[in-house]
Parts: structure tokens; C-alpha cells; sequence
């Protein structure tokens, strides 16, 4: 019943299996003092009777228990024949439950009851656990209070070395953390709130800095088993470039990952490193520049993007940025012509190609390289795991890999999700860019909404409107955007206004074609969906009008609006709105409003969706905490980072002694959680 239910097939799952609240047995509430922000309650009273009403589905059992104050109702409505055995009008019982209200009057359904003993209330503090439990195992009779004297019973058996140490007695003097044994015993029974919360803390902790050891040890080993290319010196093609063809200078924050990049590629290892950073920081350029440190040590790059549009826009600038240097490079997407993409695969073998940029085309078993040092992949939450191995097999030894993310994702995810990564974060714009007003307006106000869009076209800006992309149902999408583009088109006729449109189920040809109108500036405004969300550059456009907003997630909403604010102009964002909205989406849209800090934006949408939703990370067991919460414990997550960092760079064997309990406590968890690669 319990394996069934919960999971539970060990003590150590029982001992794992924390109470969820403590009840302080010696308070005993009067049933006057309920009220409605009453939770759980305690009373000592007297049953005054106990019968069976309704019959059928409607049979239940009801009592009444009274005490010098009022009287309670309480209700049964399984168990009622083995319940009503047991119960002796006329007795004093003690008695806890959750209260409800039925008609405004308050009751207690499925109370736990004992008879009650006078002496047992009173005298020394008793803090009983409460335990999750299910609605299942309540109707046998197993609920969250009963599973106490299970636990009760287990304590009663266990010796303190059942529950061995697993952390060094010095981090355990150093962080005042109490030990595993008595933080487990507490956590269950604690004699007292403080002591509660210190066993809590050191089993978050724990929780932490294990996972943070774990993962730094997935990433040593890594670096140790994975011979990787060596990029030995930075020769002609970066130093050309970086002189004499880079269009700007270098923010700080490009500098430092790319001196990150440069080291970690110098070494011997394979770089498995994942680059975050705002949408319009200039990842592209980093790219690049890493891409022309293997050409200069004799090695090609590949460059992946999740779409056609964006291969092809990468494709675009890196040409126009290359093109008075010596680097060849070329487009390999799904729609390369036969002839040419002969000709590609035959230049990537022979090494006669130093740059190929491309789609999942890329991935395929006949694309071969001569000297594949570095693969680049751009937007990653758009690749799965295996797409991404399968582009490290195209060389003997493993090419360097660089992973760009498209929206940043909070430290604290990032450090449990991609902790076996090597991670760099650009955390600065490019000087200049102008912050990008966002407003949201009601749907009824579309008319001044399109007079403002109207304003801003006259000056020779363009525009987007989106709307949203509903994949259950791809027709409703398709039709939802047709209606959107009719009334576009109403606002803005024809003889005056070109409006391009892109949509997903778009052959590729006309994908194409319109969005080259939309950024050749032939088309004013640009109809679509959430096709266009990633990477796609058009400075000329500045206002971004997102229909239906509140059905958007945050991460999308701060992508899509990331379309616009690239150029020199000033932009705007007009969230549209239904009017009814709930109270989560009314949050999405104030931070939207609020702030263009993508990282904010990110932390925020931690808080409001819990990690297991965000977008661009890994479904893995990284994030299955029992207790510890990587929204609301960062600086004991930091605290654990630290100590793991300091622990494995001291010794990341663990030969140590005082590393000994963690070794064991590792091995004896191994093959738990099963991390993957991610690329
Ligand atoms: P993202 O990080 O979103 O991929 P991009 O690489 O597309 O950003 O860069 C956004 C824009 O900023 C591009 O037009 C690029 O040329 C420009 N850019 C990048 N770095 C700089 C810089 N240091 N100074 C000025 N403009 C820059
Ligand atoms: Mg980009």
C-alpha cells in the first residue's frame, strides 16, 4: 500500500518521507476559537452522539463533540462501520483535523481521535509529525498522523550509525550543521522549532552540495577522460579580423568568455561550455571570433541553428563580416539544392570549407568533416540531447562545443541544471541600446494601438504583430492568425501598406521570401507567429505588438520582444490584452512592463512557474529536491557551490580522509540519478 502510494519501499524512503508540518500536541484549542482562517485544530470534548445518515453514495456518519465552549460536528464517509465500532458516546476525546466549512459551519472531516488521557497534555512540549499522505491511504486509516507512530517506531529501532555522516566534520564545524543522524531524527521529531530548523537547513544543504559535487565531478572526469583538440595559438585569421574587420569594439563582459573560451580550448580537454546571455548581447560575435581561433590552429567549426530563417540569417552576417578575409564559408540546410550541397560535403571533407552554418541538416550521418574543432549550437532548448552527440561523433577526437542559450535562464537553475557544464555568462548589452517601452492594452483599445503603429511606420519604421502559436491545434493557430491578419490588413489597406505574413506550415520558399520583404524594408509590417521568436534581426523595426499577450510565456514574451530595440532607434512594446485575466498572467505582464532585464525576467519566471517548467533545461534528476527549493534557498545553494567548488579543486579524487564519508555516501548512491551529457 505505502510502495503503491508513495513510493515508499525502504526505511531510508521512510526516513526520507519528511513530515510536511508539527503539531504541538499540548495545545488544545476550544471549539469556540475556530473560525475561518483556521487550519488544523486540537480540542478535547465530549461525544455527545454518533449516527448514519443519507444512504447510498450519500451515506455518511456524524458526530457531535462538545466541549465548555460549543459543539463540533464531525463527519465520516468511509470506514463509518469500523469507526462508528469504536466510539463510546458519553467519552472525552482528543481530537485533530483539518476544519471545513459546510453551510458556513465549521466541521472536521475524518477527525483523528483517541480517548482522551488528562496527564498526556500538559508538561514538556511534544511536537508530533504530520505527513503527507493520500486520500487512499486515509481511507484505511493510514493518515498523516498515523504515519508517526510508523516513523516513531523506526526511530525507536535505528542506532545513529544507521544514519552515517556523509559530510567532513570540519565543513560541518565551519557551516555549524548539525549531524546527519540527529538532523534526520529532528527533522521527524524535533524537541523544539530551533532544532527543527537546524535539521532542516543541514539536509538542505546536504541536498545541495551533494547534487554540486556530484556535478563537478560529472564535469573533472569529463575534463580528464575527454581528450579534446588543442587550439594551441591564435594566429592571422582572428588577429585580421579582430583588427581590421570587427565592426565595434568588444563589451567587457565578450571579452572575458571569450578569454574563457580561449583558455578552455588551449588545454588538451574537450570544452563542453554553455554560453548564457541576454537576447542582443552579442553571442554571435563571440561565436565567431571562437570559430576563427580554430581556423587558425587548422580546424573547421560548425555552426547549428534550431530554424531555417536563423541559419540563414547567420549565415548572412557572418558572410558580411568575413568578407574581405581568406574564411570560406557555407549554408547547409534541408532545402540546399542537390548540386550544391554535393559540392558542400565534398569541400567539408576535403577541408577546402572552414565555416559551415546550417539547420539538423547538419546532424546527418553524410556529413563528414576533415578536422571538426568546433561546434557551435545557437538557441539550445531547441535540441534534444541526442541531436547534439550525434554532432560530436563527427570527429575522432570530440570537437570543442559551444551552446548558446536564447533567453537566459536564473544562476541558481543554471548552476543545478548545467552544473557538469563549463558555463560563461554575458551579462552586459553592447553600449547604446535603448531600453524598449512596454505598455499593455486592453483588445478594445486595438484602434489607437494601430494609430500609434501607424505613427511609427510614417517615420519610417516597420513592425510585427504576433500571435500566439497554440500547438495542440494548429488550425485554430492557422485561423487565429488569418482573422489577425484580415484586421491588420483593415487597419492598413493595401494601396498604402505591404504586410508580409510567416507562419509555420509555410513552404520554405515563401518562408523565405516574405521575410526577406520584411527586412529589405519593402514590407512595412510583419504578420506572424512564434516562428519568428528566435534570433531574427531587423534593427529598422521598432514597435512589437503581441496579440492575445497573456497567453504567452515569460521566456517568449522577453524573446519576442527582443525582435525589436536592435537597431538605434527607440522601440516600443504593446502587449494586447483579453479582458479577463488571471492573476498569474497580470504578473507575467507588470515584470514584462517592468523591467528588460532578461535575467530578472528569468528569476521571476522561476518564482511564478517552479523549475520544472522553465524553458531550456533538462527534465533530468538535477532538479528533484526533497527539501531543499532552488527558488526560495538560493544562498545555502551558493553556500553548497562553494564548498563543492573548494572540495573537488582540493581534492577531486577524494582521497582525502576527511573526504571519505562523501566517497562512500557516492558510491553507495551511484547510478540514482542518471545525468546525461548535453552535448
Ligand atoms: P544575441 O546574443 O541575441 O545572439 P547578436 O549576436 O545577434 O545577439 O547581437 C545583437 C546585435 O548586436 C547584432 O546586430 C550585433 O552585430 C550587435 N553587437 C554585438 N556585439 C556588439 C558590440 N560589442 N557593440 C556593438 N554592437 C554589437
Ligand atoms: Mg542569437
Amino acid at each position: 500500500m505505502l510502495k503503491k502510494e508513495l513510493q515508499i519501499f525502504t526505511f531510508n524512503d521512510l526516513l526520507n518521507h519528511f513530515p510536511f508540518r508539527h503539531i504541538d500536541k499540548t495545545s488544545i484549542s476550544t471549539i469556540a476559537s475556530i473560525n475561518f482562517q483556521t487550519e488544523y485544530v486540537q480540542i478535547v470534548g465530549r461525544l455527545l452522539f454518533v449516527e448514519v445518515v443519507g444512504s447510498g453514495r450519500g451515506k455518511r456518519m456524524v458526530a457531535m463533540v462538545k466541549d465548555k465552549t460549543g459543539e463540533l460536528e464531525l463527519t465520516w464517509f468511509h470506514g463509518v462501520s469500523y469507526i462508528q465500532k469504536n466510539l463510546i458516546e458519553g467519552t472525552d476525546y482528543l481530537i485533530f483535523g483539518k476544519v471545513s466549512f459546510f453551510n458556513s459551519k465549521a466541521q472536521i472531516v475524518h477527525p483523528e481521535m483517541e480517548v482522551f488521557v488528562p496527564q498526556k497534555a500538559g508538561g514538556k512540549i511534544f511536537l508530533e509529525p504530520v505527513y503527507p499522505t493520500t486520500e487512499k491511504l486515509k481511507s484505511k486509516g493510514i493518515n498523516g498522523r498515523s504515519f508517526a507512530k510508523l516513523t516513531h517506531q523506526l526511530f525507536s529501532q535505528l542506532q545513529p550509525t544507521d544514519i552515517p555522516e556523509n559530510l567532513s566534520v570540519q565543513l560541518l564545524q565551519k557551516l555549524k550543521l548539525l549531524d546527519r543522524a540527529t538532523a534526520y531524527r529532528a527533522a521527524h521529531f524535533p524537541k523544539e522549532e530551533k532544532e527543527y530548523e537546524e535539521a532542516i537547513r543541514r539536509l538542505k544543504f546536504e541536498e545541495f552540495f551533494i547534487a554540486q559535487v556530484r556535478l563537478g565531478l560529472i564535469r573533472l572526469q569529463r575534463h580528464r577522460a575527454n581528450k579534446g583538440v588543442v587550439f594551441e595559438k591564435v594566429g592571422n585569421y582572428f588577429n585580421e579580423f579582430y583588427n581590421h574587420h570587427l565592426p565595434f569594439a568588444l563589451t567587457n563582459a565578450q571579452k572575458r568568455v571569450l578569454k574563457e573560451i580561449r583558455m578552455d580550448t588551449a588545454k588538451g580537454h574537450q570544452m563542453n561550455r554553455l554560453l548564457q546571455g541576454d537576447v542582443g548581447s552579442g553571442k554571435t560575435i563571440v561565436a565567431l571570433l571562437s570559430m576563427l581561433i580554430a581556423a587558425d590552429n587548422g580546424f573547421q567549426s560548425c555552426i547549428m541553428a534550431p530554424t531555417e530563417i536563423l541559419a540563414q540569417q547567420h549565415f548572412k552576417s557572418i558572410t558580411k563580416l568575413l568578407q574581405n578575409t581568406q574564411i570560406k564559408v557555407r549554408l547547409l540546410t534541408g532545402s540546399t539544392k542537390a548540386k550544391e550541397r554535393r559540392e558542400i560535403l565534398h569541400g567539408l571533407v576535403e577541408d577546402s570549407i572552414h565555416f559551415v552554418v546550417g539547420t539538423h541538416a547538419l546532424i546527418e550521418e553524410v556529413v563528414q568533416f576533415k578536422n571538426l574543432g568546433l561546434v557551435v549550437v545557437d538557441e539550445q532548448h531547441r535540441f534534444g540531447v541526442a541531436q547534439r552527440a550525434a554532432l560530436w561523433k563527427k570527429a575522432t577526437i570530440p570537437p570543442h562545443v559551444l551552446v548558446m542559450t536564447a533567453t537566459p535562464i536564473p544562476r541558481t537553475l543554471a548552476m543545478t541544471a548545467y552544473g557538469d557544464l563549463d558555463y560563461s555568462v554575458m551579462d552586459e548589452l553592447p553600449p547604446g541600446r535603448q531600453s524598449i517601452t512596454t505598455v499593455t492594452r486592453n483588445e478594445m483599445k486595438r484602434a489607437s494601438v494601430m494609430d500609434f503603429v501607424k505613427s511609427e511606420i510614417a517615420k519610417g519604421r516597420q513592425a510585427y504583430f504576433i500571435y500566439p502559436l497554440i500547438e495542440e491545434s494548429e488550425k485554430v493557430n492557422y485561423e487565429d492568425l488569418m482573422q489577425g491578419y484580415e484586421q491588420v490588413k483593415s487597419f492598413f489597406p493595401d494601396h498604402q501598406y505591404n504586410i508580409a505574413m510567416l507562419h509555420g506550415k509555410m513552404p520554405n520558399e515563401l518562408k523565405e521570401a516574405n521575410m526577406l520583404k520584411f527586412s529589405s524594408g519593402e514590407a512595412h509590417i510583419m504578420v506572424a507567429t512564434t516562428v519568428i521568436e528566435v534570433g531574427v534581426d531587423v534593427p529598422n523595426a521598432s514597435v512589437m505588438v503581441i496579440e492575445s499577450s497573456e497567453k504567452f510565456g515569460l521566456s517568449q514574451l522577453h524573446q519576442l520582444r527582443g525582435r525589436v530595440g536592435r537597431g538605434s532607434e527607440k522601440s516600443y512594446c504593446i502587449l494586447i490584452t483579453g479582458s479577463k485575466l488571471s492573476n498569474e498572467a497580470k504578473e507575467r505582464l507588470q515584470v514584462m512592463c517592468a523591467t528588460n532585464d532578461g535575467f530578472k525576467i528569468a528569476e521571476k519566471d522561476l518564482e511564478l512557474r517552479g523549475p520544472g517548467d522553465i524553458e531550456g533545461t533538462r527534465q533530468s534528476g538535477a532538479l528533484n529536491f526533497k527539501l531543499a527549493s532552488i527558488v526560495n534557498d538560493k544562498i545555502l545553494l551558493e553556500l553548497a557551490k562553494t564548498e563543492a567548488d573548494a572540495l573537488l579543486n582540493e581534492d577531486m579524487d577524494l582521497n582525502l580522509e576527511s573526504n571519505l564519508p562523501i566517497k562512500k555516501f557516492l558510491l553507495s548512491e551511484k547510478g540514482k540519478t542518471g545525468w546525461s551529457k548535453i552535448s
